[in-house]
Order: structure tokens, then sequence, then C-alpha cells
């Protein structure tokens, strides 16, 4: 069944620097004061701007699959539809910080303000991130609510633009949430705007089912093997259960 999440932003734990770290700054490089004082700025901006919503709604197998295919532009095999065939739910998202922080960060330059727009910039794509946390740990409640979570299960979440779904697969996922509902409109080259949006599908099974050898064609051109660390984080005591 469709539905609309409300997540409150005051209520995320946004790693202090987590953004910075994530944008290659090294563990051992001191922050210095001025940047401290600079990311407080921007993360009072973001709670204060942020309103996360999203809209999910559980399919099928079969109707995930045909969503899936999307334009028809997927690398063959891929990621997903290995995966997802194992699954115990399949629950697609999408999630969006709302306009109005984009706004900002683009008044901000507008102003010449660089270094708050850059720093609200970095804060709110971490922010975004931590939302999709809460609507994935939201995901594994409810799976466990309706039988489909058990001990050693897992959750991960899987994008149109990533290991071999194509980015044109936002088109007929968006279409099928009614996304533009939660303000989530596409571009012509099919980037989700606000910007601060994530979508994709929320994956819930045995945790096994998410383990894979990334030895696909479009491995070759990654550059993040970010599947590295969540297969690794599954593996060890992060893994959601
Ligand atoms: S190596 Fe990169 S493209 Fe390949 S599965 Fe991992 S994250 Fe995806």
């Amino acid at each position: 069944m469709r539905r609309i999440e409300n997540i409150d932003a005051h209520s995320l734990s946004i790693d202090q620097f987590a953004g910075l770290r994530n944008q290659g700054l090294p563990e051992k490089t001191k922050i210095t004061t001025t940047v401290k004082m600079l990311y407080e700025k921007a993360l009072a901006l973001f709670r204060e701007m942020a309103t996360p919503k999203a809209v999910v709604a559980e399919v099928s197998l079969e109707e995930f699959m045909d969503i899936y295919r999307g334009e028809g532009a997927n690398d063959v095999p891929s990621v997903v539809e290995i995966i997802a065939p194992k699954a115990r739910a399949v629950v697609l998202f999408a999630l969006t910080s709302g306009q109005e922080v984009s706004n900002e960060i683009k008044r901000l330059l507008d102003e010449k303000d660089v270094a708050l727009a850059y720093m609200l910039d970095i804060v709110a794509s971490e922010g975004t991130e931590k939302a999709a946390e809460e609507l994935t740990q939201r995901c594994v409640e409810l799976c466990k609510k309706t039988g489909k979570f058990f001990d050693g299960d897992a959750v991960l979440r899987y994008s149109p633009g990533y290991c071999g779904w194509h980015v044109s697969g936002q088109k007929k996922l968006l279409s099928f949430l009614h996304a533009n509902e939660i303000g989530i409109t596409l571009t012509e080259s099919f980037l989700m705007s606000p910007e601060k949006s994530i979508s994709g599908a929320m994956i819930a099974g045995e945790r096994k089912i998410h383990f894979f050898k990334n030895n696909f064609a479009f491995c070759k051109s990654c550059t993040h093997k970010s599947c590295r660390i969540r297969i690794r984080d599954l593996e060890g005591k992060n893994a959601r259960d």
C-alpha cells in the first residue's frame, strides 16, 4: 500500500563532520574552529529548512521487475535483478529533503557566501542520507510486523543510476509512486528535483542475498566500490537486524 512518511529533520543524528569526511577529508586532518562554526551554522540551517518526506509502496516481485525494467536501458545482468527474486519484500521509495534547502544553497551562492553554501550542500546531502536510513529502519519495523523480516535478515537500498540500474529507471519508479505529490519531479536527464532527494527500492531478505561479487561489466568504471563497504557492514556488527 502506498503511503507518505514524514521525518523530523531535528530527530536525525547527523554525525558532526561526517559529511566532510565523506567528501574525502582525511580522518587525521584537524578541523579548524572556523570550519566547525561554519558546519554548525549549516547544520542549524538544514534543521530549520529541511522537511524530509517520502512516499513508499510495497510491491510484488512481478510489479517490481516491471518497474525495474524502466526504459529498457539497464545493464544485463545487474545487481538488483539478481537480488530481488530472493527477497522477502520489496518496498519502493522516493524521499526528498524539500525545495527550501536547495533554494537556500542557491541564495547563498548568489550572495557570494560560497563557504556556507558549500557547507550547507554537504550537510544537506548527509541529512538526506540520514533520512533515508530512518526510512530504511521504518521498513525493517514494517517487515517485522508483516512477518517478512527474521533474525539475520537485512534491508538494503538500491537506486537507479547505480550498479546496472540505469538512471532512466527513475521515470517509471517516480511515476508509479506519484512522487510529484511530495514535490519530486524529473529533469530531462532523469535527475531529481529537489536535488537533495533519493529514490529506489528497499529490499528485505536474508542477509546473504545482498552478498555478491563485483565482477559485472559496469564495475570496471566504478570508482567508489561502495558495495564492498555495505557487504563488510552486513558481515559485521552494523548489519540491520
Ligand atoms: S563495484 Fe561499484 S558498480 Fe559494481 S556492484 Fe559495487 S558499487 Fe556497484
